[in-house]
């Protein structure tokens, strides 16, 4: 067998155990196959703003699981190839932190009622071919200034990994840089204050692919205002404002924090169902599970 064809038959096995651990081996003893998102669609709850980790409740999965060996990230190579003519890993980061330090003389937050100490501008490979876009900062992210480090961030990273990548070859980003107080939902008007810069955060990692997470994330990066029970689950296209480049498609998903808030089997296979579509379209699922 060649290495191609073992690290083929590695990635798909990582991907089945991590497939079982999001899917909660609690009530896998056979996973079933995900329904077709519309006959789930019906029954699924709009999605609510991401509360506190803090406040969520421990899922019932998060009851001791038998360990699972950690997942060894994807050939960087298969994650980070670019097509020609894009900008180069070094320049790409120089961008993001110029665009950072006029975020920052902006302040953009000032214009409402923020309950920050840091800003949280976003991390990861400044060339990903995947980007995560959540709502805004909470209280642990608001601590050490990166995204998605609370008990969400922990079940991201597990979606993540589920997928075959690492944190390190996606990119991860809020709509909001700044902890709104008490975690409230962002208001639309403090969404596009904030919007121009993470449009111009994606115009410059140019994913091929992004997935939002909640309502918020979703109807800004669409332009939309719609459900998440219309959204989710359905492809949809970001169009980078003022730049000639072709669409990015978006696939809608639930918030990891609703995720925790509403741990059922039925809410964890539509993510992994979503997920599934977006690796489908990164060529990152094996022939076997396709
Ligand atoms: N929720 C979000 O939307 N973003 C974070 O960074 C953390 C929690």
């Amino acid at each position: 067998m060649t290495a191609a064809a073992d690290e083929r038959i590695a990635r798909l096995v990582r991907q089945h155990a991590e497939t079982a651990r999001l899917l909660g081996v609690d009530f896998v003893p056979v996973i079933p196959r995900p329904r077709a998102a519309d006959d789930l669609d019906a029954a699924a709850p709009d999605d609510a703003h991401a509360p506190d980790a803090s406040a969520v409740e421990a899922p019932a999965a998060a009851a001791p699981q038998p360990p699972l060996p950690a997942p060894a990230p994807a050939p960087v190579a298969a994650a980070s190839s670019r097509s020609t003519g894009d900008l180069d890993r070094d320049e790409a980061q120089r961008r993001l932190d110029e665009l950072r330090a006029r975020y920052e003389r902006d302040a953009p937050h000032k214009n409402f009622i923020t309950a920050h100490t840091n800003i949280v501008w976003g991390e990861g490979d400044p060339r990903a071919r995947l980007m995560f876009i959540g709502e805004a900062p909470g209280a642990e992210e608001d601590r050490t200034g990166r995204p998605f480090v609370g008990r969400a961030g922990q079940l991201l990273d597990k979606m993540i990994a589920a997928m075959g990548l690492s944190r390190e070859q996606v990119y991860i980003a809020n709509v909001l840089k700044t902890r709104p107080p008490n975690n409230a939902t962002p208001t639309k008007e403090e969404a596009s204050l904030c919007a121009p810069y993470l449009f111009e955060q994606i115009a410059i990692v140019r994913p091929e692919v992004i997935v939002t997470l909640g309502l918020p994330a979703t109807n800004t990066v669409l332009g939309t205002n719609d459900t998440m029970t219309r959204l989710r689950g359905r492809w949809a296209e970001f169009h980078p404002p003022g730049v000639l480049t072709d669409p990015i498609p978006v696939m809608p998903t639930y918030h990891p924090a609703f995720l925790l808030r509403a741990y059922t089997p039925e809410n964890r296979a539509k993510v992994w169902s979503d997920l599934q579509k977006v690796m489908e379209r990164l060529g990152l699922k094996g022939p076997a599970n396709k």
